[in-house]
C-alpha cells in the first residue's frame, strides 16, 4: 500500500472544504484488508475506519485495540448481531428498520455507550441492496427518539447504482441531498450525509456529501 492515493484524497477534501465551506470526513473502508495495512494507515494518522462484516470487524477491533480509532459499521445488519455491533463500533451507517434501531438503542443504553447512527436508503431500488425506499423514510422517523442519551440520529447513508452513467448518479445523489436537507430541518442532531466511494466520491461531494467511504482506492484490491 502506498499513501499516494490517500494523500491525494485528503488534498482534494481540503481544497473542497476551502471552496465550499463544508466539512467532509473520510472513512477508510478496511473490509477484506489486512490488519497490517490498517496499522500502517493508523500510524500515518488516520482514525476513521469502516467495516462491513460483523465478525471480521470485531476481530480486527479487538486485535488493534486502540481507543482512539472510530469504527464505522457499514454492512447489512442481522438483528442477532446488534449486540456485537453496539459493543464494538461507534457509528452504524446501515440501520434499515425500527427493530434494528430499537435493539441498538437498548444495548447502547445498557452499556452506557454512545452510538451515532444513519439510516440507509436504497436509492437505486435494486433488490440486491439493503436500505429503505426513500418514500418510507417518514415511517421510520416516527419511531426514532431524537433525545435518547446514547443513540444519536446523525443522518443518512446510501450506495448509489453501480453505473458509469453520470446523469443517473447525479439524479440519485441529488435526491439524497434533498432528503438530507429536509431531515436537518426536522432533527437538530442531523449533520451527516454518507455517500461517495472510490469511483464517485468527488461527484458525491459536489452533491452535498459530508462523509465519503473509500476502500480500494486507498488500500488497493480486497483480498
Ligand atoms: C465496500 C464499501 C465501500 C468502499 O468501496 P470502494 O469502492 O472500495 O471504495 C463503501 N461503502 C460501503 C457500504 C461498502 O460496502
Amino acid at each position: 500500500m502506498e499513501f499516494k492515493n490517500y494523500n491525494r484524497i485528503k488534498e482534494e477534501i481540503l481544497l473542497f472544504q476551502e471552496h465550499h465551506k463544508r466539512k467532509i470526513s473520510l472513512i477508510a473502508v478496511s473490509k477484506k484488508q489486512s490488519i497490517e495495512k490498517i496499522h500502517r494507515l493508523i500510524n500515518y494518522g488516520h482514525l476513521d475506519f469502516g467495516e462491513n462484516y460483523v465478525q471480521e470487524g470485531v476481530d480486527k477491533i479487538k486485535s488493534i485495540s486502540n481507543p482512539s480509532i472510530i469504527w464505522h459499521f457499514i454492512g447489512p445488519i442481522q438483528s442477532n448481531k446488534t449486540k456485537l455491533i453496539t459493543e464494538y463500533f461507534n457509528w452504524v451507517h446501515s440501520v434499515d428498520r425500527l427493530k434494528i434501531y430499537d435493539r441498538i438503542k437498548n444495548e447502547a443504553n445498557s452499556l452506557g455507550k454512545k452510538i451515532n447512527f444513519l439510516i440507509q436508503i436504497n436509492i437505486s431500488k435494486e433488490n440486491t441492496k439493503s436500505g429503505i425506499n426513500i418514500n418510507d423514510l417518514d415511517a421510520i422517523l416516527d419511531g426514532i427518539d431524537p433525545n435518547d442519551d446514547f443513540v444519536c440520529f446523525r443522518g443518512i447513508m446510501a450506495i448509489p447504482r453501480n453505473t458509469t452513467n453520470i446523469n443517473l448518479l447525479k439524479t440519485e445523489f441529488s435526491l439524497l441531498n434533498k432528503a438530507f436537507i429536509s431531515l436537518k430541518e426536522r432533527f437538530h442532531t442531523v449533520d451527516t450525509l454518507s455517500m461517495g466511494m472510490s469511483n464517485d466520491y468527488l461527484l458525491a461531494m459536489n452533491h452535498g456529501s459530508t462523509m465519503i467511504r473509500v476502500g480500494s482506492k486507498i488500500f488497493g484490491e480486497r483480498i
